[in-house]
Order: C-alpha cells, then structure tokens, then sequence
C-alpha cells in the first residue's frame, strides 16, 4: 500500500480507493502533506479496472448477448477497484 513520502504514514485502503476515482491527492493524517497517483499507476488503475470490463464486454459477445456481459464485466470490474489501492503507488504532490 502507498506510503507518504515525507514522513513515511500509510495510507488507508479507504483514502487510496476514494483518491482513484478522480486522481485526486491523498493529505497525510500525520504531516499533511499531500500526494498524487504516479503516471504509471494510472496504467494500472486502468489495467485492473477498464480492462477486465472491456474484456468480458467483448468475450461474452460471442457466447451470449446482453446481460452476460454486465454479470461478469462489473464484478470483474468492481473487483479490480477493490485491488487497485493495494497496487498503485503515490508521490508528494508538487
Ligand atoms: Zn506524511
């Protein structure tokens, strides 16, 4: 899990998991000083998240229509966000 640079605090599942939605910055608890999602974890954010909907969306096509796509495509999708905050990293903020 992503740590604050300056004083080392770590951050909750909770900051990290709101924070990706938006790219938003995390404030420290302890230092408040405030961090940023790094550029290759937005790669990974997509990766775990867009990927395996679109993946499921495009697969299921040809096995089934309609809300085969949904019923797999969204909890592969809501579980890659659930992840997501254990594999992104963040750096202060400029
Ligand atoms: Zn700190």
């Amino acid at each position: 899990m992503a740590k604050c640079d300056k004083c080392g605090n770590q951050f909750s599942w909770k900051e990290i998991f709101k924070k990706n939605f938006n790219y938003g910055e995390v404030t420290c608890a302890t230092c408040g000083n405030n961090s940023a999602i790094t550029f290759p974890s937005r790669f990974i954010l997509t990766g775990v998240t867009i990927v395996p909907l679109l993946f499921f969306t495009i697969t299921m096509e040809f096995f089934a229509a309609g809300w085969t796509n949904i019923l797999f495509g969204l909890p592969a999708a809501a579980a890659g966000v659930c992840i997501a905050p254990f594999l992104v990293n963040y750096k202060l903020a400029d």
